[in-house]
């Protein structure tokens, strides 16, 4: 079989000729990309970046405070390997200026090559993003011994599930915000395949989403396996949803502990998940599946998106590094009212989600709480940092119960700025 990096290499060279053909020969016509795009280069000469430069005044957004005119003006025209140009990195942060409940980052890679050739924003709003990582003179750890972890047992009065996911990107095809019809087939057929392989407890099945019923799919969604329909702007933007469903799909083992999302905002989304507070048993068997799955995938000749200044290459920038998001729905009557809450997540570096995804409210007194960064730290580091945490919390919800008072702690800061 052709490796997947001379696949890489023999398909973006083809794409380089015709733009450096486009570029120097044609007049007034244009040329179609691999994937459909037309780009006009003389078109785009005849107005200055200036004339391109977004609306950004009502925008909250990382993307919109990094982006400048003069680094405008210098990346509008450059597009990577795949044809991908910063516009379209940028599109949905421009159509959505802010997100109720989270600061989002406003842009996300087409292929591995954007994080290279638009570093020049990319590299501010990760730094931002990631709480000082600098990406240019910064290397990231990678750890999935889960060994190390201590006290990942939560009290169960508190911690009703408990998961752990990260991301992967196959190297050599576009991600979803970019990808062909081809390519988003390609990454379906080489995952499933490799998975088909998984044996003793991770043993499993590949369901297409095309094939379920409605109702199977709701269910699925309702009981959190799988991920929402795209109806969130965010995704929409970023072209994330194109021929939805087409190859789109969820894998999981038979007891829905281990699964695996296909083509949805990532290549793929690798989780472990189970009800109660087992947090260091649900992080074992991320680790163990994740390694097995890269076994499996690299066995065929493919490997995942990585370098050592970013880490594992995920769509959006907000991924990036372990792409790790350890997770609770945790139950916090008092503490959730208390006017300090928010602080204190700040303070530990941790997000409040609502229980049916980043796209909702919580429910009654049920948050989604996990690490807020994943960069610049390993794995073992960040499921630490959350099971500390979500332990402080818990302390925090039983001293209220008891009437006495609660504090802010001292803010972790990951990185020297
Ligand atoms: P992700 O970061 O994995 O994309 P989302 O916020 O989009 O997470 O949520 C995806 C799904 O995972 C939702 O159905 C959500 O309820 C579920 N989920 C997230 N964390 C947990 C958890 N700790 N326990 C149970 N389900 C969870
Ligand atoms: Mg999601």
């Amino acid at each position: 079989m052709t490796s997947s990096f001379t696949r890489m290499l023999s398909s973006r060279s083809t794409v380089a000729v015709m733009a450096s053909l486009g570029a120097g020969t044609l007049v007034t016509g244009y040329l179609m990309s691999d994937t459909g795009r037309a780009v006009f280069p003389e078109r785009r000469k005849m107005f200055p970046p200036s004339a391109d430069f977004p609306d950004l005044c009502k925008h909250n957004n990382c993307m919109a405070s990094a982006l400048t005119p003069a680094i405008y003006a210098r990346l509008r025209d450059k597009v990577t390997p795949n044809n991908w140009t910063l516009d379209q990195c940028i599109q949905t942060g421009v159509d959505n200026p802010g997100h109720p409940f989270i600061k989002t980052v406003g842009m996300v890679a087409g292929d591995e090559e954007s994080y290279e050739v638009f570093s020049e924003l990319f590299y501010p709003v990760i730094k931002e993003r990631h709480n000082g990582y600098d990406p240019r003179t910064m290397t990231h750890p990678t750890d999935l011994d889960a060994s190390k972890i201590t006290s990942g047992m939560f009290d169960e009065n508190y911690v009703l599930s408990s998961r752990v996911r990260t991301g992967r990107s196959i190297r050599g095809l576009s991600l979803p915000p970019a990808c062909s019809r081809s390519e988003r087939r390609e990454v379906e057929r080489v995952v499933i395949q490799a998975l088909s392989n998984l044996k003793g407890d991770l043993t499993g099945h590949y369901y297409s989403l095309g094939e379920m019923t409605e109702e199977e799919q709701q269910r699925l969604i309702d009981d959190h396996f799988l991920f929402d329909k795209p109806v969130s702007p965010l995704l929409t933007c970023a072209g994330m949803a194109r021929d939805w469903p087409d190859a789109r799909g969820i894998w999981h083992n038979n007891e829905k502990t281990f699964l695996i999302w296909i083509n949805e905002e990532d290549h793929t989304r690798i989780i472990s998940m189970e009800k109660g507070g087992n947090m260091k048993r649900v992080f074992e068997r991320f680790c163990c599946g994740l390694k097995e799955v890269e076994r499996l995938i690299m066995e065929r000749g493919w490997e995942f998106m990585w370098n050592e200044h970013l880490g594992y290459i995920l769509t959006c920038p907000s991924n990036l590094g372990t792409g790790l998001r350890a997770g609770v729905h945790v139950r916090l009557p008092l503490l959730s009212k208390d006017p300090r809450f928010r602080k204190i997540l700040e303070s530990l570096r941790l997000q409040k989600r609502g229980t049916g995804g980043v796209d909702t409210a919580a429910v009654g007194d049920v948050f989604d709480i996990s690490n807020n960064d994943r960069l610049g730290k390993s794995e073992v580091e960040l499921v630490q940092l959350l099971i500390d945490g979500v332990n402080y919390l818990i302390d925090c919800e039983k001293k209220l119960e008891d009437g006495h008072d609660i504090k802010i702690p001292t803010p972790i800061t990951l990185f020297k700025n």
